[in-house]
């Protein structure tokens, strides 16, 4: 048997990475510093790599154009949404099953290219997701389908989103209205469940061992990467600040101000023996 020792990995010893979207390559609809530097990087040294996002409203085509509208070029099968998860899990669980769903095109698209019917009918699942049109009738044939045996399924848990104008009501709050009708709580695929890492490890065939992830929030993309044995990196240009690591029960095995200087940690010469620009999580 084999002894791994997780803290003795490094960025140098990576091949694959995950990276979370919102606040660690944009913010507001802008490239945040560095992004673009570290995507490129990866691309030239053929490092596979995603982006994630928990938000199950667009497509990977739509996506892109939006990253591209921020300055970032991202291409469509670097993508990885919380409804393309879903969708692939489905898939898995019930080849060619019968859905009702409460989404957009993000998630109808992904459980119509995953070979599945989409009708209220006798539906195997229900499946919510993001959207912006929530409707009493949608939401009352859910729960009516739920009660009559329909398993229910969403893409992510997040109870708010943020726009221009402050906060929305996101799939997790909809949720709560359906389960508290029915009693019946959905199995969540995006983060911070592991599953939505192991499927975009599936989709890159990266191995946890040689793969890390970046995220902004301790309490999504860094437990979930933790829990998906993953090389976990906190960059300081979202959610989570540097001051409120220390109250979580669990840490990032690295953290960074920005993609910038895990750019900059990647790209310096030296290669393992430089640690400049990270600090190693572990005192
Ligand atoms: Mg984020």
């Amino acid at each position: 048997m084999t002894t791994v020792t997780r803290a003795a990995r490094t960025i140098h010893d990576i091949k694959c990475w995950l990276t979370d979207m919102d606040g660690v390559l944009v913010h507001e609809n802008q490239a945040i510093k560095g992004a673009a530097e570290l995507m490129k990087y990866w691309r030239d040294n053929d490092l596979r790599f995603l982006v994630l996002t928990n938000n199950s409203i667009y497509t990977p085509r739509d996506l892109r154009a939006r990253l591209l509208a921020s300055g970032l070029d991202v291409p469509e099968q670097n993508i990885w949404t919380s409804a393309l998860a879903t969708a692939e899990f489905l898939a898995r669980q019930r080849p060619g099953g019968r859905a009702f769903v409460i989404g957009e095109a993000g998630l109808t698209t992904a459980l119509h290219d995953a070979g599945f019917i989409m009708t209220d009918q006798k539906p195997d699942y229900v499946v919510l997701g993001e959207t912006r049109t929530y409707s009493f009738e949608a939401i009352t044939k859910a729960i009516r389908l739920i009660e009559g045996g329909a398993r229910f399924i969403a893409t992510n848990p997040d109870a708010t989103g943020p726009s221009a104008e402050g906060l929305l009501p996101a799939t997790g709050a909809v949720a709560a209205l359906i389960t508290r009708a029915t009693n019946r709580e959905p199995y969540v695929v995006g983060k911070p469940n592991p599953m939505m890492f192991r499927s975009a490890l599936n989709r890159i065939d990266a191995h946890s061992e040689t793969t890390a992830m970046i995220g902004d929030r301790m309490d999504t993309d860094i437990i979930a990467g933790m829990e998906a044995g993953l090389l976990t990196a906190l960059v300081h240009t979202g959610i989570t600040s540097a001051s409120d690591v220390d109250t979580f029960p669990f840490r990032p095995d690295l953290q960074f101000s920005s993609v910038a200087n895990i750019h900059a940690e990647l790209v310096a010469e030296g290669g393992k023996g430089s640690t400049k620009d990270a600090k190693p999580s572990k005192d």
